[in-house]
């Protein structure tokens, strides 16, 4: 059941720019809903060219102060931020179920300590961030040169609905480790995370303007990919904005990085350890009411083992709670809007029309409490083809293809033949084979022996139209801080003329 404890009552909410919150201009404002219920949650203010303008003014002020400062005590705050945020765990799910409408199950479990452990991480690596000394020899007067790792400036981050408080996160402490402020804009659906992240910076001891949230649609997002005192933008969306977002910031060529969609392949080899096997493509698939980027939507299973997979695959689909995503117990909770639920209930449809066999999801449970959210219960589809729209488009929900090969080559191939190239599993017990089919998939995240893990440390992000550049681990520094070669002269200048 539920849990007891009153719900939050939500005021309106603002921008926060400079340590504070900041009310808009022109009182323009939109709703978030709750989409279990697609009943209101509260009022927002949508941020115009005057609150982007004074986002990035305080920004600006807050990259003054905080690049000045040292890796140790930029590191010591946002460790203390991690902190704060796994102390503030219960209420930060709550709020993110409410808005997203995933499972609460998820959300104190995966969505706070992965955007906590990402803090820490960055927290940890701030005070070991620099350049290289080399010594030139002899021949250049035994002069040398060192680089300076330096930050950007200010960055924007613009984050879609799936992951809000996690996305916010993952862009703001590399960011932030590295020296630079941030202003980000989380997606219009799920606005409210992102300013608990503000208040808990705010209480870590992070400087005022350091990290700003405006709020609004695709129009406060274009402010600030057009702005011209703006560094870098960090997006994750879909593909077709990525490509809107990476022209606006030609303009002024901003760094970008674009964590974007995907139609990742999963596959399953026979000798694979079954049980296992099905245990990741439910993961794959289901988690999140399969609103994630990097799900393994084409469950590709050789040939002798595709019925066995199959029959486990549906039973264990069938035994998913569907439900308030509030209650403890339940494994898939509310997609994200009416809009989105009508759209994968569309795929669902065309799948059968285009004569793939549904094998379970057609029908939610019968259950009052479901007919206002915007539920659709998990999706099996066998007999699939590759050119189906259900094998070949991202559909976002909880819907799974499976696909049936005889031959690695011709798995290869096929799992490749996508303009996407996101993640990638495999599952085999042949070690060589493991690791050379993995080498052949065009994909830049790839699990073998399981899927959809994305520990911190690890470097996220796409190959080919599933986006450029890296989040998290090591690599996700190279994105936000640009390198400067100082050459130092020990002699005299040669010259000629
Ligand atoms: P979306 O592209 O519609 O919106 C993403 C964000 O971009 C939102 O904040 C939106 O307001 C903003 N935006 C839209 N148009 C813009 C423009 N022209 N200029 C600037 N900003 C603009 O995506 P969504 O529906 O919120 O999220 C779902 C998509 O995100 C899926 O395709 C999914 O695969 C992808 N995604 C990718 C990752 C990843 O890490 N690769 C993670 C989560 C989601």
């Amino acid at each position: 059941m539920p849990d007891a404890a009153p719900l939050p009552v939500l005021t309106t909410q603002k921008a926060w720019v400079g340590g504070r919150f900041l009310d808009n201009r022109d009182g323009r404002t939109f709703q978030t809903l709750n989409p279990a219920t697609n009943r209101p949650l509260c009022e927002v203010e949508v941020s115009g060219a005057a609150e982007v303008e004074a986002a990035v003014e305080a920004a600006e002020a807050g990259f003054a102060v905080w690049s000045a400062m040292g890796g140790t005590a930029r590191g010591r705050i946002l460790k203390r931020a991690a902190d704060l945020l796994r102390a503030r765990n219960r209420e930060l799910a709550v709020l993110e179920t409410l808005d997203s409408g995933k499972p609460i199950s998820e959300a104190e479990t995966v969505d706070v300590h992965s955007g906590a452990d990402c803090l820490e991480y960055y927290g940890g690596l701030a005070a070991t961030l620099g350049g290289e000394h080399v010594d030139l020899g002899a021949e250049w007067n035994h002069s040398f040169f060192y680089t300076r790792r330096e930050p950007l400036g200010v960055c924007a981050g613009i984050g879609a609905w799936n992951y809000p408080l996690q996305i916010a996160c993952w862009k703001a402490a590399p960011a932030l480790a590295c020296g630079n402020a941030m202003i980000f804009k989380p997606a219009e659906l799920t606005p409210l995370t992102a300013l608990k992240l503000a208040e808990v910076f705010k209480e870590a001891g992070l400087p005022d303007g350091v990290f700003n949230v405006v709020q609004g649609f695709a129009e406060t997002g274009q402010l600030l990919t057009q702005h011209d005192r703006i560094a870098k933008v960090s997006l994750t969306g879909e593909v077709g904005t990525g490509k809107k977002v990476m022209a606006a910031a030609a303009a002024s060529l901003k760094e970008v990085t674009l964590e974007l969609g995907g139609k990742s392949p999963l596959i399953v080899f026979a000798d694979a350890d079954l049980d296992n096997a099905v245990s990741a493509a439910l993961l794959a698939n289901f988690f999140t009411q399969g609103e994630i980027c990097s799900n393994g939507t084409r469950v590709f299973v050789e040939a002798p083992i595709k019925e066995a997979f199959l029959e486990r695959l549906v039973a264990r689909t069938k035994a998913m709670r569907i439900g308030d995503p509030l209650d403890p117990d339940t494994q898939v909770g509310a997609l994200i809007s009416a809009e989105h639920r009508d759209k994968v209930r569309d795929y669902i449809r065309a799948g059968v029309a285009a004569g793939a066999k549904l094998m379970t999801g057609e029908t939610l449970p019968d259950d009052p409490a479901l007919a206002e959210g915007n539920y659709v219960a998990p999706a099996v589809f066998d007999a699939c083809t590759d050119e189906m729209s259900i094998v070949q488009e991202e559909i976002f929900g909880p819907v799974l293809s499976l696909l049936s090969f005889s031959e690695e080559d011709d798995v290869v191939a096929r799992a490749n033949a996508t303009p996407f190239g996101l993640a990638a599993g495999v599952f085999t017990r042949d070690l060589q084979r493991a690791h050379r089919v993995i080498a052949r998939l065009q994909a830049g995240t790839c699990w073998i022996n399981t899927y959809n893990l994305t520990p911190i440390e690890m470097p996220f992000g796409g190959y080919r139209q599933s986006g450029l550049g890296r989040e998290n681990g090591q690599a996700a520094i190279e994105h936000y801080s640009q390198l400067k070669s100082v050459f130092v002269e020990m002699g005299d200048v040669e010259s000629p003329y």
